[in-house]
């Protein structure tokens, strides 16, 4: 556990917009700034001058995959690694060198790090009896903390005798009860079942709100970042690749890899050859061209661009009309809900589709070796100039991707 918080005798009723008071935070604290943040092992740059605002009580995660250094960047931000360079602002005070302990940030990690020998509410009680918060103080704190997180009939069991979801409760009522200004929270669901994790997921992002606390929040699980947060940045060999909103990030993907990374989507090659209504003119080959009114259509010359599964309308073969284009079916799955078609498109391009289940005739009507016709829809596909992640544009002379590189838009 990270730390006692500065102020462990905070009055209760100070703002907050929670059920419980004494717990929330005052409204317009824990903002973080990382600025120009960097962390280096060895010949590593596990962190890469990271710029980054992460608004005051909400909640933000960190996106990326294993090894892109969203642990190093919490581990700055909770004091368990200095940074080689750069600074760590919170509420504008620079905390990069100050110790763990003196912060206000308190961590969870996946593995609950609870003591064993410690009761429930002994285990929550623990920094605020360190902190020699008196004894009545700490009865009240530690029955909120323990009704927030629904375990207030389990004060006295020991952590090996409850479940690892409830496990994982108490640890953050240990956390929460400190009052910190920022919880971090690294892959704290990570350890659990996929039903459970998806159930303390929306417990999670409720429970935030009720507090009004900073969370910062680690994980690789895209799916989980974007039902939580209501901003997220994602990372890539240490830097940051775009900070957005959930729906931005999925519906304005600032370059191919925040596309790929944010759930299928398809990615095609293609040269963008001039304008085209609000859009642009898009060559997928020599036969095949498409109007694309999203992304970079400022562009020109050979360019990626992107369309989500569920953007593509699959039709009947032979239907007739712009941005459409001939297809063979070569797989369908049955997802329950939709069915997900791979279509080998005339253009060469392979592409994924989703098709809503809303009727028996669906599931029926398709079946690999069927022509179709793709119609890709001008609104559904987005050009990105260049030919991948931020580093790689920067690296190719591409121009500058229109992105969101902090937390203010
Ligand atoms: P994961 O999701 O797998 O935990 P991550 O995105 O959290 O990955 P980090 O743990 O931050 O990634 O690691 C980023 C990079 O820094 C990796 O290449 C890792 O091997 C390296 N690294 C992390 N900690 C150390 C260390 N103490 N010494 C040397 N290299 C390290």
């Amino acid at each position: 556990m990270a730390s006692t918080a500065v102020d462990p005798v905070h009055p209760s009723g100070q703002g907050g917009q929670g059920s419980i008071p004494s717990l929330a935070q005052r409204p317009g604290t824990g903002q973080l700034s990382l600025v120009a943040l960097t962390k280096q092992f060895g010949s590593v740059v596990a962190v890469d001058s990271v710029d980054l605002e992460i608004p005051a009580g909400g909640f933000f995660s960190l996106l990326g995959p294993s090894g892109c250094g969203k642990t190093t960047t919490l581990r700055m931000i909770a004091g368990f690694e200095t940074p080689t360079s750069g600074r760590v602002l919170l509420d504008g005070h620079d905390i990069a060198r100050t110790a763990p302990s003196k912060r206000p940030v308190n961590t969870v990690f996946q593995s609950y790090a609870l003591f064993p020998h410690l009761r429930v509410f002994d285990n929550v009680a623990f920094g605020l009896r360190r902190a020699g918060v008196g004894r009545d103080e700490v009865k009240r704190r530690v029955g909120e903390a323990l009704e927030l997180v629904q375990l207030t009939e389990y004060g006295s069991r020991k952590p090996g005798q409850l479940s690892g979801g409830q496990q994982q409760r108490v640890a953050l009522a240990r956390a929460l009860v400190l009052k910190p200004a920022v919880l971090l929270l690294d892959e704290p669901l990570g350890a659990l079942d996929a039903k459970l994790r998806r159930q303390l997921q929306v417990e999670l992002k409720q429970l935030q709100n009720q507090v009004g606390i900073t969370f910062v929040y680690v994980t690789h699980d895209q799916e989980e970042a974007l039902t939580m947060s209501d901003r997220i940045a994602v990372i890539n060999r240490g830097r940051i690749e775009q900070a957005a909103s959930p729906q931005d990030l999925y519906e304005e993907p600032a370059n191919s890899f925040v596309a790929d990374f944010l759930g299928v989507s398809n990615l095609m090659d293609a040269t963008v050859t001039g304008p085209s209504g609000p859009g642009a003119q898009v060559r997928l080959s020599d036969t095949f061209s498409v109007e694309v009114h999203r992304g970079d259509v400022g562009f020109r010359g050979p360019a990626k661009v992107v369309i989500r599964p569920e953007r593509i309308g699959v039709e009947p073969a032979g239907t007739q009309g712009a941005n459409r284009i001939p297809g063979l079916l070569t797989n369908v799955v049955y997802l329950g809900s939709s069915l997900q078609l791979a279509i080998q498109l005339a253009s060469g391009n392979a592409v994924t589709a989703l098709v809503p289940n809303n009727g028996d005739d669906v599931v029926s009507a398709w079946s690999p070796g069927m022509s179709v016709a793709c119609h890709l829809p001008p609104t559904g596909l987005r050009v990105l100039a260049g030919t991948g992640s931020t580093r790689d544009r920067a690296t190719d002379g591409a121009p500058a991707p229109d992105r969101a590189q902090d937390g203010a838009g």
